[in-house]
């Protein structure tokens, strides 16, 4: 058995009402979904994803629902994983307003919901274990270019949704010529997100897409003087900046051209 603290270890086969209720609310929550899925990605670089609780072997994402309580504890044994309690959620229902309130028409938003949502996954895993996992960024890029197909066919913006591939594409280049050219300023990580990056803030014009990197950049450099990181050489995650600024500026800004 673990030595840890927090309440005794529910009983899986015999599971009381209320922790029968539970279970069902998790099972219809998207945030506990969430939760698994940005847990599994808590690993360091190199590692597969972590589908099963390290400490009791109970699978996360199984038949019985998302394993992990949103105070982030194993369903079962109650020992911590992923992000502190509330914090994923608290996040991403903040992204998700943000999106429904903003400048986005009701056709532009399941894109920007995909965005923002999975942006937020994305930044709080570089923020814990400072990679952008490959399938996170692009499923990100993806989803968002599928998901502005519905806006362009319906109001034949064809036009801006091709500015948005290409601008996704020059966005991966820059950052890729940025990363061979001095190692260590960018990651490979950083590269692919800047796929997602570029597509939903060239959807909106390239004026957006300049003042999203401007911001996402200034704002590192303001956290990196802040904390004095240049003098530590400590390598900062760009992940929760370069997400920040595009979900602020893909929601709040008008489409320019
Ligand atoms: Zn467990």
């Amino acid at each position: 058995m673990n030595n840890h603290s927090g309440p005794p270890a529910t009983d899986p086969i015999h599971p009381s009402r209320p922790d029968r209720i539970r279970q069902a609310g998790r099972w219809l929550s998207p945030l506990a979904w969430l939760r698994v899925l940005t847990a599994a990605f808590l690993v360091p670089y190199g590692t597969r994803p972590q589908w099963h609780c390290p400490a009791c072997g109970t699978p996360r994402a199984g038949r019985a629902g998302p394993a992990l309580t949103a105070t982030g504890r194993c369903t079962r044994c109650h020992v911590a994983a992923g992000p502190g309690p509330w914090a994923l959620e608290a996040l991403v229902v903040a992204a998700v307003l943000l999106v429904l309130t903003g400048a986005r028409t009701g056709l532009e938003q399941p894109a920007f919901l995909w965005f923002a949502v999975l942006g937020v996954v994305l930044a709080v895993v570089d923020g814990t274990v400072r990679r952008l996992p490959h399938a996170l960024t692009a499923a990100w890029a993806a989803g968002t270019l599928a998901g502005l197909l519905i806006p362009a066919a319906r109001f034949d913006r064809y036009d801006d949704w091709t500015r948005a591939l290409l601008a996704g594409t020059v966005t991966v280049v820059i950052f890729a010529v940025c990363a061979l050219a001095r190692p260590g300023s960018l990651g490979w990580g950083d590269v692919t997100a800047a796929a997602g990056f570029g597509i939903a803030l060239g959807w909106l014009g390239w004026l957006p897409l300049y003042a999203g990197t401007f911001l996402a950049f200034t704002a590192a450099l303001v956290y990196v003087l802040a904390r004095q990181l240049v003098r530590r050489a400590t390598h900062l995650p760009f992940g929760p900046f370069l997400v920040g600024a595009a979900v602020l500026v893909g929601a709040l800004l008008p489409a320019g051209r």
